[in-house]
């Protein structure tokens, strides 16, 4: 297979892509190599990632620091099962993840990828009430227009329609839906806007196991920034029902909002806490669920006196290496400052298109800026256009968004913005 033609057409003959068809696959783009904010293609063209890889790499691309790490590790062992083993990385990176997660959460199972953090989360929360002696609390509330994950309790929680799932409603388990916030984060919430949710409590408190939610930030469902308000008295709420609360910080944590975790912004800590995706700085496929004391004991204090679950891969020492080397970089940057000045640089730039009439709103937290249009976007033309104008960047329904790596230099962000406003200025 020599020619890059070659490469793209067994592409096309017989790989899957994400959410793709084989049939009539949308183009893809040969990459040769990425370094820092850059990504090269076969041809040579380099273009300004605006994506972070759906967001993992919060370092940019082929980061020294990390590469060494792994490449120390990989002369050590590249894994060795976890069931009886332990091994320095995995101690090393319980201690720094916990040492940098909202206080209480104290116990980590490390597992493979995001979705099935959820599921090991969503698990945790059915054996914390089976062991509690309350198996009747067997359901999942969450909000509309949330996304947590492609395997299938996981599913369970997205939503229903613009969660990629909706195929499958019939034959997944029947989770309590309310709608999304509709308050905007900075805003303060008005009674009313807490009406859908204590009713679904009041309703429903016995047979909720958990809330589960993206904290302030709704990411593939809807990229909706809500009132850390709501965040507040979702926590309240579980408090004062007896409902477990299951925050996703997946695409949130690590510093994309601002805060380290999202849950900060509504100075709120959950039972238990989903990570992956920038755990590794995008170096491979890694995340992790925290729980404290209390769910971890209660859980093992009744039979089947274990936590059931235990991945081929948990804990692999590559991925572990990489995470801990990525965990010290982002301790050595000045993240209010870094995050604020590209939050401020996403506001300034981005502000125009409010007032382009095929777009409807536009919002900026932290890392993230999301052009909302009024009519869905033709995704490969859009993408090819990028592509042609040196970004790199892959809108999905109504949105047009960004969130780049954390190291992107201000003119490279003002290309990034400047090359998408002038393409979708002329949809
Ligand atoms: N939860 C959230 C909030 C996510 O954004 C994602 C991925 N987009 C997942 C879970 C699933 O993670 P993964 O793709 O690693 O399975």
């Amino acid at each position: 297979m020599e020619t890059t033609e070659q490469i793209l057409r067994y592409d096309r003959e017989h790989i899957w892509h994400p959410y793709t068809s084989t049939l009539d696959p949308l183009p893809v783009f040969p990459v040769k190599r990425a370094e820092g904010v850059y990504i090269e293609l076969e041809d040579g063209r380099r273009l300004i990632d605006g994506m972070s890889s759906w967001w993992c790499v919060i370092h940019g691309y082929n980061h020294p620091v990390l590469n060494e790490a792994i490449q120390r590790q990989v002369a050590e062992m590249s894994h060795v099962m976890f069931g009886g083993f332990t091994h320095r990385p995995a101690v090393e990176l319980a201690e720094k993840v916990l040492g940098i997660a909202p206080k209480g959460m104290n116990k980590i199972f490390f597992c493979d990828s995001g979705s099935v953090a959820v599921e090991v989360a969503m698990k945790m929360a059915l054996q914390y009430w089976h062991a509690a002696g309350n198996p009747r609390k067997q359901h999942f509330m969450t909000i509309t227009k949330g996304y947590h994950g492609d395997t299938w309790n996981a599913m369970s929680v997205c939503d229903p329609v613009t969660g990629m799932h909706s195929i499958f409603s019939g034959v997944l388990p029947v989770q309590y839906f309310i709608n999304r916030p509709e308050r905007r984060f900075g805003e303060a919430c008005t009674e009313e806007d807490f009406q859908e949710l204590r009713a679904c409590f009041e309703a429903h408190h016995d047979e909720m196991a958990a809330v589960i939610l993206e904290p302030i930030v709704q990411g593939a469902g809807g990229m909706w920034f809500y009132s850390a308000d709501y965040l507040k008295e979702v926590r309240r709420l579980c408090d004062r029902y007896g409902v477990l609360l299951i925050c996703d910080e997946i695409a949130t944590g690590f510093g994309r909002t601002g805060k380290l975790w999202a849950v900060e912004h509504a100075g709120i800590v959950p039972d238990i806490m989903c990570i992956g995706k920038a755990i590794t700085g995008g170096y491979m496929s890694f995340a992790a669920v925290m729980a404290t004391d209390k769910v971890a004991t209660t859980i093992c204090s009744e039979n089947p006196y274990v936590f059931m679950h235990g991945p081929t891969f948990m804990g692999n020492p590559l991925a572990c290496a990489v995470a801990c080397a990525s965990i010290e970089l982002l301790k050595s940057y000045d993240l209010g400052r870094m995050i604020g000045g590209i939050e401020r640089q996403l506001r300034e730039e981005l502000a125009p298109a409010a007032n382009y009439p095929q777009v409807c709103d536009v919002r900026v937290l932290g890392a993230i800026g999301v052009l909302e249009m009024k009519e869905p976007v033709n995704m490969g033309v859009l993408q090819a256009q990028f592509v042609e104008k040196g970004i790199w960047v892959r809108p999905f329904g109504r949105l047009v968004y960004l969130m780049p790596p954390f190291v992107i230099q201000p003119e490279e962000l003002s290309r990034l913005t400047g090359a998408l406003l002038e393409i979708v200025q002329t949809i």
